[in-house]
């Protein structure tokens, strides 16, 4: 029996008892969330959940399904991703149908890959739900095509944050500053001031306009539009939050006309 909004008639893979799915989130918004990933909260015994998943997602879990938060709390630092992969392996074992749900996209920067790997490894059957990562979701909120055929045939997704915590220096950037016209920045805010620097000094130019998205897709999503050159320091001043992403690129000048977001408040503003 499930309960919750109810899904179209359409054939859903059944979620077997002793199966850990992993599933994207998509980037907030509850209305990016896929079908298929709507069937599997209404299906699982246990949702392990990170930290960017919206409480409005969850909230479509099926009742009585345990919330097993993954991510920081109070402070206390966030459980190691070992702990993670044997809690996903336990509860599989136990017979639960886990559903592991994961903030945009679970194998885009999100250890996805890892924790897959450690099922293999476990012998514990999977299945990968993709999801909207915030790239994509993000962009298209802020009116930013990822692509587009005038200005690039080619785009970049990069993470700003190496795994001890500094500016990812095993990245060749002056390759990534050449490779592609749009480069979009994931976990990026707190090393923004370095990379760009990194960016410029391999060519690309001070005055390229830079859109950072932050909290993209929820209620509280903010837009700053600066450039390379300016952007650490307008990230400070206007007080932008993570989760953020940053789009580097002649495409953030399409945002001009097509905030279709900003559009749709202003018309639904009184007066
Ligand atoms: N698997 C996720 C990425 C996890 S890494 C995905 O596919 O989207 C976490 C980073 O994702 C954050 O530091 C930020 O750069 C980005 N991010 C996630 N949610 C976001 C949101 N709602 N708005 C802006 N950036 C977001």
């Amino acid at each position: 029996m499930t309960t919750g909004p109810a899904l179209p008639a359409l054939d859903f893979p059944a979620f077997a008892a002793g199966s850990v799915w992993l599933v994207g989130a998509g980037p907030g918004d509850p209305g990016l969330l896929s079908l298929l990933a709507l069937h599997a909260l209404q299906q699982a015994d246990s949702v392990v959940y990170d930290a960017l998943v919206d409480p409005r997602i969850l909230a479509l879990a099926r009742p009585g399904a345990a919330l097993d938060y993954a991510g920081k709390r109070g402070g206390k630092p966030s459980p190691q991703q070992p702990d993670i992969t044997a809690r996903l392996i336990r509860l599989a074992r136990t017979g639960q149908r886990v559903l592991r749900l994961k903030g945009g996209d679970p194998f885009v920067f999100g250890r996805g890959g890892e924790e897959a790997l450690a099922l293999a490894a476990a012998g514990i059957p999977f299945r990968i739900v993709p999801g909207i990562t915030a790239a994509i979701g993000g962009l298209a909120y802020a009116g930013i095509p990822t692509t587009h055929r005038d200005i690039n045939a080619a785009v970049t997704f990069i993470t700003g944050h190496a795994s001890d915590g500094e500016v990812p220096d095993g990245l060749d950037w002056p390759a990534l500053a050449r490779g592609a016209p749009v480069l979009v920045l994931y976990m990026a805010l707190k090393h923004l001031a370095a990379i760009a620097e990194r960016l410029i000094a391999a060519g690309r130019r001070a005055e390229e306009p830079v859109a950072v998205v932050s909290k993209a897709t929820t209620e509280a999503q903010r837009v700053l539009e600066t450039t390379l050159a300016r952007a650490a320091a307008d990230v400070a001043a206007a007080g932008i939050e993570p989760p953020a992403i940053i789009a580097i690129g002649e495409a953030v000048r399409l945002r001009a006309s097509l905030d279709w977001l900003g559009a749709l408040a202003a018309d639904g503003k009184p007066g």
